[in-house]
């Protein structure tokens, strides 16, 4: 499965299937995607790999650790590997074929936005939750 940013210099695959998303819905994942929340997934660092682009990613880092990294072409979010680098987080919405898969898990449901109204099945947690393991 691949998946790409806006202009499609970064590009990604897969070579796994999705089992589970999450979504985070905490202010910074707010105004890093400027809508309710981000939708991500995660795959082990040997089933991802990089297609192109890979030289054109910025990365920004809060002092708390949030980080991002993005097209410096376009900004799309774009994956990112954990520290640890044994897995890969991938925004859903980069992938450029259709996921079977559902959000399992709302985390930071706490902070979400009063016109942010959660649907679906997904569990919902107040604060973090460890939505990688
Ligand atoms: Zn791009
Ligand atoms: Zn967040």
């Amino acid at each position: 499965m691949k998946g790409s940013c806006v202009c499609g210099n970064v590009a990604f695959a897969v070579d796994v299937a999705i089992e589970k998303l999450y979504q985070c819905h905490c202010k910074i994942c707010q105004k890093q995607t400027g809508t309710s929340a981000v939708t991500g997934c995660f795959v082990a660092t040997g089933n991802f790999r990089w297609i192109s682009g890979e030289d054109s990613i910025s990365s920004f880092t809060k002092p708390s650790g949030y980080r991002y990294d993005f097209c410096r072409c376009c900004g799309a979010t774009v994956p990112n590997m954990f520290r640890s680098g044994d897995k890969v987080w991938i925004p859903v919405g980069a992938f450029d074929e259709p996921i079977s898969a559902k959000v399992t898990d709302h985390i930071f449901v706490k902070y979400k936005a009063g016109w942010d109204e959660i649907g679906g099945d997904g569990r919902l947690h107040d604060e973090f939750y460890p939505v990688y393991e």
